[in-house]
């Protein structure tokens, strides 16, 4: 195994509107896509497209929406023996996307509040055989802090990407983690500081590295990422010149292609430059897991 994701799946509903409604308005959307996502599965769908092995931990409900949610996992590749059932919903996501690839979100979390630390215990023989664990923050925070623990005691680097921006993080494991991978929104409610300009990124993702973070990597939208060591910062400009269809997914495919390329040789930086590239990738296409290139695709397009 070379990538264990503990995170969410949800069933993206989206609808593709001309623009946004007001409060009471009703309003027809000329068009409608039914997905997978969720964080943690499109990051794992991203890293298997790219040909990684991933073992997922996650929950899903007892509806008409989970047997699809692990049929899409089988048909990427991934390994669902820790996709776990419960009672209840599972996680959805109705989504709008506007004319001009705005996209505004609703999260209802059903079965991923229920992963619970005991989770990661049960998986815990399959995730000491991966080499990069993947988490972010569409699950109970607690579970967030035992896998990084976790990641700790069995000595396999972590990724935390603490998105959807939320508060309660712990400092102390934050810094734990070998990447920590937020955009400027993230950066800005984790650090408490701004995170507009440049300076201001590089400010608040430099406290990061004060208190431990060894590398903190703010994605910057279609301006690139940068990255921040003990070594200084880094910034890698977009410089895949693409017209944005839909950027819905666009923050795990980057990460998705970012835990694949470390897992499989790349250095940070050559790592953080095929990111850019496949995120680039994925938006110029709709959806979410829709738009996320295989490895062959993805190669051919990048020539
Ligand atoms: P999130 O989707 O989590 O908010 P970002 O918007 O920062 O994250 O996007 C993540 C990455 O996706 C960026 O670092 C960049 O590589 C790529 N990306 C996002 N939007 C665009 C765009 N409009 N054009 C090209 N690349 C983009």
């Amino acid at each position: 195994m070379d990538i264990a994701v503990i995170g969410s799946n949800m069933v993206d509903l989206i609808s593709y509107i001309t623009r946004m409604p007001a409060e009471g308005e009703t309003i027809e959307a000329p068009d409608f896509a039914l997905g997978c996502g969720g964080k943690g599965a499109n990051q794992a769908v991203a890293a298997a497209r790219l040909g990684s092995e991933v073992l997922m931990v996650t929950r899903v409900g007892d509806d008409l929406f989970a047997a699809n949610t692990v049929a899409n996992f089988e048909a990427n590749g991934i390994d669902t023996t820790f996709v776990l059932p419960t009672v209840g919903t599972s996680g959805v996501a109705p989504i709008f996307v506007d004319e001009q690839s705005r996209n505004s979100i609703i999260i209802v979390k059903g079965a991923n509040a229920s992963l619970t630390p005991a989770d990661l215990e049960a998986a815990e023989a399959e995730i000491a055989r991966c080499r990069l664990i993947v988490v972010q923050l569409e699950i109970p925070i607690e579970t967030v802090h035992a896998a990084i623990d976790l990641a700790v005691r069995l000595d396999v680097p972590i990724l935390l990407n603490p998105a959807p921006a939320t508060h309660g993080l712990d400092y102390a494991r934050v810094a734990q983690c070998e990447y920590f991978v937020p955009n400027e929104t993230e950066l800005a409610t984790l650090t408490g500081m701004p995170a507009g300009t440049t300076n201001e990124i590089t400010a608040a993702a430099a406290a990061l590295i004060e208190k431990g973070c060894r590398n903190v990597i703010v994605t910057l939208g279609s301006r690139g990422v940068l990255w921040v060591s003990t070594d200084g910062e880094v910034l890698i400009p977009q410089d895949n010149p693409v017209e944005a269809v839909d950027t819905t997914g666009a923050g795990d495919a980057f990460i998705g292609c970012f835990a694949h390329e470390v897992t499989h040789g790349s250095t940070v930086h050559d790592a953080l430059v095929a990111a850019n590239a496949y995120a680039a990738n994925s938006v110029t296409k709709r959806g979410t897991q829709t738009s996320y290139a295989s490895r062959e695709d993805f190669t051919a397009w990048r020539r």
